[in-house]
């Protein structure tokens, strides 16, 4: 293997290690806990493994977390209901749905409801659209990942060809807005499940990232010697392993520095939740 591994556990540590110390400065300073609230509606046992790890990482980092488990039947009404308690409370500093939710419940509404100085998993669109305009308050967990990731691989984005496979509203779109934002200065092409020749568009690239949900989509020969791989796909095999969507065994013997699954950017998701979480209870008593 040539390829440098970028190891997304070991920075993650180090970011919440910061984002720990700056918690117990507030704390002493100003006597805030920042406060993060999680919904999870049903028992969807990934969803149950995800709310539980946020959980833990929250309550590392010195903040306070709280979990709203709530059964699967629930309705529309009573979740939007739970939606606007939580922006009324004064101890909650960020509101996370954690989806998919069950079928019958509209998850954009709610995205909507969350009150924006609270949308720390930034996918209400009004922080969509203040991202869009130039200037975020909050950046969407995955991408804002990515842009570490790439900083601590010490990727210079400004003027690099950068490809990003999915155009997802959770990952790609933000991440492409992100990249393509004055200080960031790349040039982003979007591709899709209706691009042509995907090979022939990520060769060009000096940073692929991925972010699609295909095992194995991102092969050896799309890839130009010496790029940069992120690999944001979590996909489970049928014995039960989690690997990305990129080819690792094979994109590693041609890739100048890669991201594992797992490992990779999952760690630094959860951590740039804790750090959006921090934001907000700064930016709520005007301590930014
Ligand atoms: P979506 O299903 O919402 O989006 C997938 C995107 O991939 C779409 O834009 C789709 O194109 C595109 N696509 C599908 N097939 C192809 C193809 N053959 N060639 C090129 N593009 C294709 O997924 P998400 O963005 O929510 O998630 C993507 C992956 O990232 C998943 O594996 C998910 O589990 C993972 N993920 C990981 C996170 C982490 O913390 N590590 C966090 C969030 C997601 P089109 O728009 O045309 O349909």
């Amino acid at each position: 293997m040539s390829a440098r591994i970028i190891d997304g556990r070991a920075l993650a540590t180090k970011v919440r290690a910061r984002i720990a110390d700056d918690v117990t400065r507030l704390t002493a300073a100003h006597g805030v806990v920042p406060g993060l609230a999680a919904v999870l509606v049903g028992d969807d046992p990934a969803s149950q493994t995800y709310v539980g790890m946020k959980h833990r990482a929250t309550e590392a980092a010195g903040m306070r977390s709280e979990q709203h488990l709530l059964p699967a039947d629930t309705t529309q009404a009573e979740l939007l209901a739970l939606i606007d308690r939580l922006n009324a409370d004064d101890t909650v500093d960020g509101i996370l749905v954690q989806l998919p939710l069950p079928d019958g419940l509209e998850a954009r509404e709610v995205q909507r409801r969350v009150a924006p100085e609270k949308d720390v998993d930034a996918l209400n669109p009004y922080t969509a659209g203040l991202l869009a305009n130039g200037e975020p308050t909050f950046l969407a967990c995955t991408p804002a990942g990515v842009l570490e990731l790439l900083d601590e691989a010490g990727v210079d984005c400004r003027g690099a060809d950068i490809v990003i496979v999915g155009r997802s509203t959770l990952v790609g779109r933000p991440l492409s807005i992100m990249l393509t934002l004055k200080g960031r200065d790349a040039t982003v092409t979007l591709a899709h499940s209706r691009t042509r020749d995907l090979g022939e568009v990520c060769r060009r690239a000096d940073v692929v990232v991925a972010a699609v949900g295909q095992p194995g989509l991102i092969t050896a020969d799309m890839v130009r010697p010496g790029a940069v791989v992120i690999d944001v796909g979590t996909n489970r095999t049928a014995d039960g392993r989690l690997v990305g969507d990129v080819d690792f065994d094979t994109v590693a013997e041609v890739a100048g520095a890669i991201t594992p699954v797992p490992g990779g950017v999952g760690p630094m998701t959860v951590t740039m939740l804790l750090q959006n979480t921090l934001t907000a209870a700064r930016l709520r008593r005007g301590l930014a």
